[in-house]
């Protein structure tokens, strides 16, 4: 099977052709690559065909690039461009979702949510929380998948809680733990202790160092003057 089906097939060696991958080889035999087309094209090239739009949203994570106005602002609202293809979604087993998009199940939603302690992993605010920031906006907690880079570079999706507010925007949230673990490394070892005992504890306690500086900032200005002058680095 090297030959390319044509969109308008309904079977491919066999197989029932799905609709993504109907709309994929649409794209490439009707629009063709760097062409532009507009949702009411789509809709009228698969009519009666529900969520299309979703269906050629869904290529993207198979690799298949298509912006909108957004990306390309030469662009009108309506329109899109099929920029570059992407894996041939025709053939059998490439049209499989990959494995970070997969719906989260009920019983791994609150196994994470208890594991991350019932509060957004990015901001802290747990749910049914106020942001704090004046707003009447209480927060509501969801679960996510995050990018984690492996020490040896692999690339793994790991469920993590995050409110709705951080989770809006689709941003690039990626974490490398070989970062993390370097900078770790290059603490200095009372930090590392320090940093060690707030992992113990998933909260960051406030240090002897941080108290000190919290009563220090409390002293009226003379007495600030006092025991700066007094602790001018001299002793060090
Ligand atoms: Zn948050």
């Amino acid at each position: 099977m090297t030959t390319q089906p044509s969109w308008q097939d309904t079977t491919y060696g066999g197989r029932p052709l799905g609709t993504m991958a109907r709309v994929a080889l649409w794209l490439i035999q009707e629009v063709k690559e760097n062409g532009t087309f507009t949702k009411a094209r789509l809709r009228a090239a698969f009519p009666g065909v529900a969520q299309i739009d979703r269906r050629m949203r869904d290529l993207r994570d198979h690799g298949w690039e298509i912006a909108t106005s957004r990306e390309d602002p030469t662009l009108l609202p309506q329109e899109h461009r099929f920029v570059t293809r992407g894996a041939d979604v025709w053939i059998p087993g490439k049209s499989k979702a990959p494995a970070h998009k997969g719906s989260i199940t009920n019983a791994q939603r609150a196994k994470v949510l208890k594991a991350d302690g019932y509060l957004c992993r990015t901001c802290g605010v747990t749910g049914g929380e106020a942001y704090g920031d004046g707003g009447l906006e209480q927060a509501v907690l969801n679960v996510a998948r995050r990018p984690v880079v492996q020490p040896d570079g692999s690339v793994e999706y790991q469920l993590v809680t995050e409110c709705q507010r951080c989770g809006r925007g689709n941003v690039d949230r990626t974490v490398d733990t070989a970062d993390v673990l370097a900078d770790i490394e290059s603490l200095a070892p009372v930090e590392r202790r320090v940093f060690r005992g707030w992992i113990a504890a998933d909260r960051r306690n406030p240090s002897a160092l941080e108290k000190l500086w919290a009563l220090y900032r409390t002293l009226p200005a003379d007495a600030r003057k006092a025991v700066a002058d007094k602790f001018d680095g001299t002793d060090d």
